[in-house]
């Protein structure tokens, strides 16, 4: 497309809408402005101009401002607490300074437009101007109640630093990646920690490129308060009914829960069942050297387990590893003495353990040596010692509840 054209006839640029979902109240809380042109034949996106480098700045920010400028004009006569998201990279966010843009919004809030309503979308990983100054600016803005939104990119590191430096209101996440299953695993990593991090700063996870259901599952499963994306429903000219997916997300929401649900109680049934049988094999073996108990629970959970150690309540290693090789079940003295006490969660749980006398089946995790994704049920076994039984993953996909 030339950018002539559009630069020519500036009466066909004006903005499409995608409607953002929330997952509290199962409605529209917010638009997406998107920059579209009229050709003679056919509508076209104007993302692929903004991101021209061979096209001056002033002429992007000539017709961005024009976008924003219709798009804020047609919001006026949404609902006040509709936020209005607008996309800004860096270099049309610096442009003349940041000054200009804000003065253009604070001729739109004298007109009763509350700049708290504005989300600022921003990417910066293309910009080779100073970062700092950029920030400062985003500072600037939001003491204007103005609220920033860090879109997602594809080099991840930078964007785990960008979100850290700048601590936006929203975390932007583009589930386009979810779609290939080469990088689903490394993608569900990358998403851990940037649910742990959007708590951490108190930002808002919001997906987009939501384009099939299961997707629409992964998000609210990964923290997701915001959705957006085709499946829910493309940008378009018009403003919607707020409560048009109302009904649809409800019942969306009532599958995964339910879903969920069956899965938690998978868990919860299998530790009582797991809980049951040490029980009774340690009730058995009371008088017995560790390693007998092993033997004794290597029967008993014979195509369950695969690793089995004790530990103290500080984490250290009292017996060897009971390990299951090819060839059958074999000590590993190596392990002995060893301490665990700085693995996540160990010991929350040992105090859980130490306070109810109840054993504990752990989240799915991957097991460092054998690569393979198991849960570990502990137990207080005696005094102050804990038992730890690792699954396998062979039993954990024959009872396809607990994966
Ligand atoms: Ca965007």
């Amino acid at each position: 497309m030339d950018a002539l054209e559009i630069l020519s006839n500036l009466d066909q640029v004006f903005p499409y809408f995608q409607p953002i979902f929330s997952a509290d109240e199962q409605r529209i809380i917010a638009y997406e402005v998107l920059g579209r042109y009229k050709s003679e034949e056919q509508i076209i996106s104007l993302g692929s101009f903004f991101q021209d480098n061979e096209i001056p700045d002033e002429y992007k920010y000539e017709v961005d401002l024009l976008i924003v400028r219709k798009a804020l004009e047609k919001a006026a006569k949404l609902e006040e607490d509709i936020c209005i998201f607008l996309n800004r990279n860096a270099d049309l966010l610096m442009y003349g300074s940041g000054e200009p843009f804000l003065q253009e919004l604070l001729e739109f809030e004298k007109n009763g437009f509350s700049l708290r309503r504005i989300v600022l979308e921003i990417s910066d990983h293309q910009y080779d101007g100073d970062l700092d100054q950029f920030d400062h600016l985003l500072q600037y803005y939001r003491t204007y109640g103005i609220k920033i939104a860090i879109a997602s990119m594809n080099r991840e590191s930078h964007y785990i630093d960008r979100i850290g430096q700048l601590k936006p209101d929203i975390i932007k996440i583009n589930l386009e990646a979810l779609k290939s299953t080469a990088t689903g695993t490394n993608f569900n990593d990358v998403l851990y920690t940037l649910s742990l991090l959007a708590r951490k700063i108190g930002a808002m996870l919001l997906f987009e490129n939501i384009e099939m259901s299961y997707q629409l599952q992964f998000a609210w499963k990964n923290g997701g308060r915001y959705y957006q994306g085709y499946y829910l429903h493309p940008p378009s000219v018009e403003f919607l009914s707020r409560d048009l997916l109302k009904s649809r997300l409800k019942e969306k929401f009532h599958d995964f829960i339910s879903y969920e649900k069956r899965k938690l109680e998978a868990v919860y049934v299998t530790t009582e069942y797991f809980q049951a049988q040490v029980q009774e094999v340690s009730a058995k073996n009371k008088k017995v050297s560790y390693v007998e108990l092993f033997q004794a629970l290597a029967k008993e959970m014979e195509g369950i387990a695969f690793r089995m150690y004790i530990c103290d309540e500080d984490g250290f290693q009292k017996s060897a590893n009971m390990f299951k090789g090819a060839e059958g079940w074999y000590l590993q003295m190596e392990y002995l003495n060893k301490n665990w006490s700085w693995r996540p969660y160990f010991l929350e749980n040992i105090i859980k353990m130490r306070n109810e006398r109840k054993g504990i089946l752990s989240d799915l995790y991957c097991d460092i040596e054998t690569g393979e994704t198991i849960r570990t049920f502990s137990y207080p076994i005696s005094g102050s010692d804990y038992l730890f039984i690792d699954i396998s993953y062979q039993y954990l996909y024959e009872h396809e509840q607990l994966l």
